[in-house]
């Protein structure tokens, strides 16, 4: 266990596996050169302390454990993980998806109705006790509105469906034009971003989604424009972020992931008007102990020469 895990996922493991917890290791490079010959599992994910936060699962890491068979990964996101290079090896890679989707996307919702409504700011003005002086200023609405979705995936359908409720109308954008479903497609995200006022990121991070959403996309945004990031902060262009927020370029956003995360970039930190969440997407208890226990029960399921139950597709 490269980082650390939620302590029902390391309880699950511990009864089930000899584990080396690598982040407690005064001596990491030791204690990887002791366990590496043996080594035939790796549990991982975006892990509950930051500390010993950053180790990713690279082609070069791999390479240290000659057996290695199979990464579970805590979170349906795996761009920590180099999915090819353990293909190529025959790895097996799993991850937690479906546990988490409803809980992901009640946070996509929660994050945009904050960042349209300034709701935080709200709370903010009346603890300050400005109230007293002075009504909270009138808000951008989410009335009349369209929503676009990068990623209409199992999560952006979730965040869709919540979007219907609120009378919101969807669009779409993805790889590809997907059968059965109703929400008008668009090839382009250019386009798409210019036929809508709220862009919701639900697509996968990693390199082939670096800075999807750049200069041109938030300039198609426009300035009444909400950008919403809840999937990975690798694939917003963040300095064009920044610069189209201080320029007002686009109205607002409202963050859950960070491209350097846990750090911050000091210029959004010190905006009033964007919302910013410590990538809380799915961190709730329940929540997260189905996903520990998904996790555990892949590496049991796969350790007892049964198929895991989660594998990446
Ligand atoms: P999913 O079911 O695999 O959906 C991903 C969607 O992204 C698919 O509809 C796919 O459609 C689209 N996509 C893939 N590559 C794309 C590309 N290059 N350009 C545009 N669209 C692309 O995954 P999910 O379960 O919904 O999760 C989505 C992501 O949310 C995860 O990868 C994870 O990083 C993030 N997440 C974040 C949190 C959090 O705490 N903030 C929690 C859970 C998940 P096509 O195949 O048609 O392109």
């Amino acid at each position: 266990m490269p980082v650390p895990l939620p302590a029902l996922a390391q309880d699950c493991l511990a009864e089930h596996f000899s584990v080396t917890r690598l982040w407690r290791e005064a001596d990491s490079a030791a204690a990887v050169a002791k366990i590496a010959p043996g080594l035939r599992f790796i549990a991982t994910g975006v892990p509950i302390l930051t500390e010993g936060m950053s180790r990713p699962i690279d082609a070069a890491f791999m390479a240290l454990f000659p057996k290695l068979e199979m990464i579970a990964n805590l979170g349906v996101g795996y761009d920590n993980i180099d999915a090819g290079a353990a293909a190529a090896r025959g790895i097996t890679v799993t991850n937690t998806p479906d546990v988490l989707t409803d809980e992901t996307a009640d946070t996509a919702f929660g994050l945009l109705l904050c960042a349209v409504r300034q709701l935080p700011q709200a709370d903010k003005y009346l603890r300050e006790g400005k109230w007293l002086k002075e009504a909270f200023p009138v808000t951008a609405s989410l009335r009349g509105r369209t929503m676009g979705i990068v990623g209409l995936g199992r999560i952006g359908k979730a965040i869709a469906k919540r979007g219907e409720a609120f009378g919101l109308k969807i669009a779409y954008h993805g790889r590809s034009a997907q059968e059965g479903v109703a929400y008008p497609y668009f090839a382009s995200l250019e386009a798409m971003a210019r036929a809508c006022d709220i862009l919701m990121i639900a697509a996968p991070g990693g390199p082939e989604t670096r800075n999807l959403v750049d200069a041109r996309i938030l300039d198609a945004l426009g300035p009444e424009g909400v950008l919403i990031n809840i999937a990975r902060g690798t694939l917003v262009d963040e300095p064009a972020l920044i610069a189209a927020l201080r320029e007002r370029r686009i109205l607002t956003a409202g963050l859950d992931v960070f491209a350097g995360e846990p750090a911050v970039p000091a210029e959004l930190a010190a905006m009033a008007h964007v919302v910013l969440l410590p990538h809380v997407g799915s961190a709730t208890g329940p929540t997260r102990d189905l996903m520990s226990r998904l996790l555990a029960d892949n590496l049991i399921a796969f350790a007892k020469g049964a198929p895991p139950l989660t594998p990446i597709g």
